[in-house]
């Protein structure tokens, strides 16, 4: 695959990390705190988007955004409790979960997840999706305890099922279930506001990997549940289960066209999402050409160069 269709494809997807998105000025991204209930917040910017556990125990943070925002998380957290972050999951490997990890530990914030986010953050990366190549992460924003499959935690009467779904937004996503308040956090497995969701295939990413993330999820949620997705307002069940359908969709459509032979630009041009993407294309980069593509590489195996 063309090194320049990764570059282009990444700007405006909800991951976008800072350094691909050198028009954001930070310091004037306002966090809106939402109530959902039974001691969890929503913390929504721009991407990246956090919740917060309050209770007796201190605060329980979920993602820490790029470290321009770490101050700002924590004055967030502090209008809704006195109690400091003592436990911080980070969702996946991507700039814009982890940035304020080391600020958060300096305050004495325990940092877990999956194992194979500490690899990538100890190591460095360079995601093709982003065309960024991030450096290794201080020792002191690594994570001190992971998991391989599933952990669960108990903070101030709530039980946190985080589970790894294998291969889907990335290869270290984390999906986190607050069973009491019945919320869940679907990493990047799940579109933001409507729109098709992104997958990383630089990060391990595939879209097999996402439609089985979002089938975990549909098997933990009720018709109450709160979706939690990296940016945009909390979504319900339903949204989640049309998602889910709508890859299930694009899966089928696109393996037919690799099963006929179709070259990706034969692919492409045959539209196969035409009639989907006036519902799930909502900005300038995840078209339905994009999808297409992102669908027939990961179908076929083709994945970006791990190097520059
Ligand atoms: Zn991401």
């Amino acid at each position: 695959m063309k090194a320049a269709f990764w570059a282009a494809a990444l700007a405006a997807v909800s991951c976008a990390p800072a350094q691909a998105q050198p028009q954001t000025d930070w310091s004037k991204v306002e966090i809106k705190t939402t109530d959902l209930g039974h001691g969890v917040y929503l913390l929504g910017w721009q991407g990246g988007d956090s919740l917060l556990l309050v209770g007796d125990d201190g605060v329980l943070l979920v993602d820490t955004s790029v470290a321009q925002m770490g101050e700002k998380i924590k004055a967030a957290a502090g209008k809704v409790s006195n109690k400091p972050i003592k436990l911080v999951i980070n969702t996946h490997a991507h700039a814009d979960h982890f940035g304020s990890n080391e600020l958060m530990a300096k305050g004495g914030a325990i940092i877990v997840a999956h194992d194979g986010l500490r690899e990538r953050l100890a190591k460095g990366q360079y995601l093709a999706a982003f065309n960024q190549t991030i450096p290794p992460s201080p020792a002191g924003a690594l994570p001190a305890i992971t998991y391989a499959e599933a952990m669960t935690l108990y903070f101030d009467g709530e039980t946190i099922e985080l589970f790894h779904p294998p291969n889907a937004h990335t290869d270290n996503d984390t999906l986190v279930h607050f069973k009491r308040a019945n919320v869940i956090h679907a990493s990047g497995t799940f579109g933001g506001d409507g729109n098709y969701p992104f997958f990383d295939s630089s990060s391990g990413g595939s879209l097999a990997g996402m439609i089985g993330a979002e089938e975990k999820m549909l098997s933990l949620a009720d018709d109450k549940t709160w979706i939690i997705a990296d940016e945009g307002e909390p979504a319900g069940t339903a949204a989640l289960r049309a998602t889910h359908d709508m890859l299930v969709t694009v899966r089928a459509r696109v393996q037919k066209l690799i099963d006929d032979g179709k070259s990706e630009a034969e692919a492409v041009a045959a539209k196969p999402t035409k009639d989907l993407d006036a519902k799930w294309v909502h900005g300038a980069f995840l078209t339905g050409d994009v999808i297409t593509r992102l669908a027939y590489q990961s179908l076929k195996g083709i994945t970006p160069p791990a190097t520059r």
